[in-house]
Order: structure tokens, then C-alpha cells, then sequence
């Protein structure tokens, strides 16, 4: 099979998806919010400016309001409040098939009567696209994702990453400005998943339009977004690129759902201010912080306060520090081990490469940690927002992006 970029190398024939790629697709929700016939408030007052050719992934728990926030977008939902604009026009009133976007769904039922040339070839026969150019841009659909040897086949003579890529091309003959997905992989095995995943990137660079893509798996997030939009019970947490969210998480829901394995939380944590200097105090340890962190806090004129403190696994570092925990499981991986240790009442998960190895850490074992401070993650007990990085203007704005310093 040749790859995407071999073929793009050769040169495809003319037109077709890449001649889109003069055209702007911008993608502005303002406001929008979806209170369904029940009264259940689905989404609540989401903003958000999706630049033209971005990838956008919306992503978070279930029934967090990602797919209505995508359906209100494809106009298969109406908008109960708000404004939607795609290139600049008010479409909260425009019918779904004059809006030039094209949605892919996790059921993503082809015609199982037709060939696979006849599925991707409807919906510019029902457009009464001349004979012609369907022959055409279908052919030219099939060549990019790789699906030529199956245009006379049925989709139940096809595996389920074959039918996939058949509900894209379906899509992708439209020329959609706007590609719209909904857990498109959720149904693939892992290996399968992963494939398309990779095969998604190609074809975005191939294609070059603006997607909004919705998932519920933090790792799709990362690898695909430019930018990543978390939601929570209709509300977005915070937007911003897949480095941003890790690092910087706004908030202890954001710091928990993105990253894996999840960040390690220690409850009743305090953050302290002596002598002109933050400490935080975690268990027995007692950590001056970054001079970053020092800034930050002073410009944010915090208090000492109850913090929970957040560090990655991959972040701590064992052998040194006064943090000290008894190893329970230990997961050799080769390049990295993962251990699961008990410090008191915590529990707490490590990453550590092998070459960094230089104590006992079987199971059993008692070892020292710590981790770097400018890493340590601080949340204040009472709101979950973090210290450094909750940006008060935009969360109230309703478009949550981390907090910018100019030191
Ligand atoms: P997600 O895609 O994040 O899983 P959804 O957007 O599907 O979430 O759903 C958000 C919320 O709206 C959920 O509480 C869900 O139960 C509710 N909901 C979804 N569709 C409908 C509907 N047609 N009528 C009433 N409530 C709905």
C-alpha cells in the first residue's frame, strides 16, 4: 500500500479537495447554547473562534456536550441560544446540506445495497453533480484513501477500517469546507484505531480544511488537535494546544482527564509565604518553588492557602528528595518502569526510564521521591482552579485559555 505522502509526491489529478485550498473556512461559535424538549441544559455558553484549516478536537467524558456542540455546528441540532457563523455568515438558520460541511459518525451506516462507488457517488447525484465529474472526484477520493481496489465491492465485503475510510471518502467528494467528526475511530479495535489515527493526520495534511473532531479519548485529543477543547457537564475547561493543556492545566478536572497515566493528586497540601518566598508543603516535604512560580503567585498577589498539588508520573524522580513511599506494583515496560506505590494515605503513580534507575524499586521496596518544583501543579482545596495558570478574564469570558505572564 503507498503511502499518503508518496502519492501526493506523483501529484493527484487536478481539482478536487486540494483546489479547496485557496478557500477560507472559518468557524465561529458565539454563545451557543442547547436546552433539548426535557429542559436538560446540554450546552451552556460555548465560544470559540476555530481559525481556517485548524484541527479542533472537542473532547471529554461522556455526555459532556461534545457531540450536541458538533450537531448544533452540522445544523442537525437547533441552536437554542447564541450565534453560529461559518466564513463570516450567520447559519443558525442555514439547512444542514447548504452549510458546505460534511460529518462522519461513529455509525457511520453506508448503503448496504450499493457498491462503494455508489455510496460515495449519492450525494452529488442527488446534487445532480453531471456524470462526469462524479467519475471524477469519486475516483480521485478513492486514490487519496487508498480504497481504488474496492470501488465495485459492498461495504459487507469490506473490513471495518475499509468502511471507514469509505464514510470519509463519502464525505471528502463534497468538498466540505468544514469536516465534522464524531467518534469516528470509537468503533475499530485498538490496533485498527490507531491505523486510522495515523491516516487521519495524513489525510488533514492531504486535504487541508478545517475539522472539528469529537472524541472521548484524551490520547485522540493530543495527537490530533492543534488546539483541544475539554468540556465538562456542558461547559468548556479550557482551550488550548495539546502543550498547553498538559502543562498548563487550568483547572484540577482538566489536569486529571488530560495525561496518562493520570496526574497524581495529594490532598491537603498547603502552599505557605515566608519571608517574601512560596513554599508549598507536601506531606513531610517542604519545597521552595521556581522563580517562575514565585513571580506568578506574587503578580497574582496569592495568599497561603489549602492547595491540592498535582505532579505527573512522569515527572517524579526516586532515589532522592523527603518523600517517601513503599513500592506495591512495579511494571517493567523495558524503556520505562511504572510503578504504583503507597505514600500514607496516598496513592502514587511513577514513570521512571530505566537509565535513571539506581535504586531498589521492586516490590516491596521503599524509596525517596520528589520531583522538580517549577513541575509541581497547585490548586486551591476550595475552587480547583490552578494557582499559576487559571486565567479569571477568559474563564469568565466563557472561552478558558491558561494565563499568560510576560516573564
Ligand atoms: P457527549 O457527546 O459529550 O457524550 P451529548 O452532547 O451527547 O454528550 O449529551 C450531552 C447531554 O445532553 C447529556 O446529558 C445527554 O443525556 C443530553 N442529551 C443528548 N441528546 C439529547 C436529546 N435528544 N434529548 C435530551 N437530552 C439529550
Amino acid at each position: 500500500m503507498r503511502s499518503i505522502p508518496e502519492r501526493m509526491a506523483r501529484g493527484s489529478p487536478g481539482g478536487g479537495p486540494a483546489a479547496r485550498a485557496n478557500a477560507m473556512s472559518e468557524v465561529l461559535l458565539k454563545g451557543l447554547k442547547k436546552v433539548y424538549d426535557g429542559g436538560v441544559t446540554a450546552v451552556h455558553d460555548v465560544n470559540l473562534a476555530i481559525k481556517d484549516k485548524e484541527f479542533i478536537v472537542l473532547v471529554g467524558p461522556s455526555g459532556c456536550g461534545k457531540s450536541t456542540t458538533l450537531r448544533m455546528v452540522a445544523g442537525l441540532e437547533e441552536i437554542s441560544e447564541g450565534e453560529l457563523y461559518i466564513d463570516g455568515r450567520l447559519c443558525n438558520n442555514v439547512e444542514p446540506k447548504d452549510r458546505d460541511i460534511a460529518m462522519v459518525f461513529q455509525s457511520y451506516a453506508l448503503y448496504p445495497h450499493m457498491t462503494v462507488y455508489d455510496n460515495m457517488a449519492f450525494a452529488l447525484k442527488l446534487k445532480k453533480v453531471p456524470k462526469a465529474e462524479i467519475d471524477k472526484k469519486v475516483k480521485e477520493v478513492a486514490a487519496i484513501l487508498d480504497i481504488t481496489q474496492y470501488l465495485n465491492r459492498k461495504p459487507k465485503a469490506l473490513s471495518g477500517g475499509q468502511r471507514q475510510r469509505v464514510a470519509i471518502g463519502r464525505a471528502m467528494v463534497r468538498d466540505p469546507k468544514v469536516f465534522l467528526m464524531d467518534e469516528p475511530l470509537s468503533n475499530l479495535d485498538a490496533k485498527l484505531r490507531n491505523q486510522m489515527r495515523a491516516e487521519i493526520i495524513k489525510l488533514r495534511q492531504r486535504i487541508n480544511t478545517t475539522f472539528m473532531y469529537v472524541t472521548h479519548d484524551q490520547t485522540e485529543a493530543m495527537t490530533l488537535g492543534d488546539r483541544i477543547v475539554i468540556m465538562k457537564d456542558g461547559f468548556v475547561n479550557q482551550i488550548g494546544t495539546p502543550v498547553e493543556v498538559f502543562d498548563k492545566p487550568v483547572n484540577l478536572f482538566v489536569a486529571g482527564f488530560i495525561g496518562m497515566p493520570v496526574m497524581n493528586f495529594f490532598d491537603n497540601c498547603k502552599l505557605l509565604y515566608e519571608n517574601d518566598t512560596y513554599y508549598v508543603q507536601i506531606r513531610n516535604a517542604k519545597i521552595k518553588l521556581d522563580d517562575f512560580q514565585q513571580k506568578a503567585l506574587k503578580q497574582n498577589n496569592q495568599p497561603a492557602c489549602d492547595i491540592v498539588c498535582g505532579i505527573r508520573p512522569q515527572h517524579i524522580s526516586v532515589g532522592e528528595g523527603d518523600l517517601v513511599a513503599t513500592i506495591e506494583v512495579n511494571e517493567m515496560l523495558g524503556s520505562e518502569v511504572n510503578l504504583h506505590a503507597r505514600s500514607d494515605a496516598d496513592e502514587v503513580v511513577m514513570v521512571i526510564p530505566t537509565v535513571d534507575l539506581t535504586v531498589d524499586v521492586s516490590q516491596g521496596a521503599t524509596v525517596n521521591f520528589t520531583t522538580q518544583p517549577k513541575l509541581i501543579q497547585m490548586f486551591d482545596k476550595a475552587t480547583g482552579n490552578n494557582l499559576v495558570w487559571y486565567d479569571a478574564d477568559s474563564a469568565n469570558a466563557n472561552a478558558p485559555v491558561c494565563k499568560s505572564y510576560d516573564f
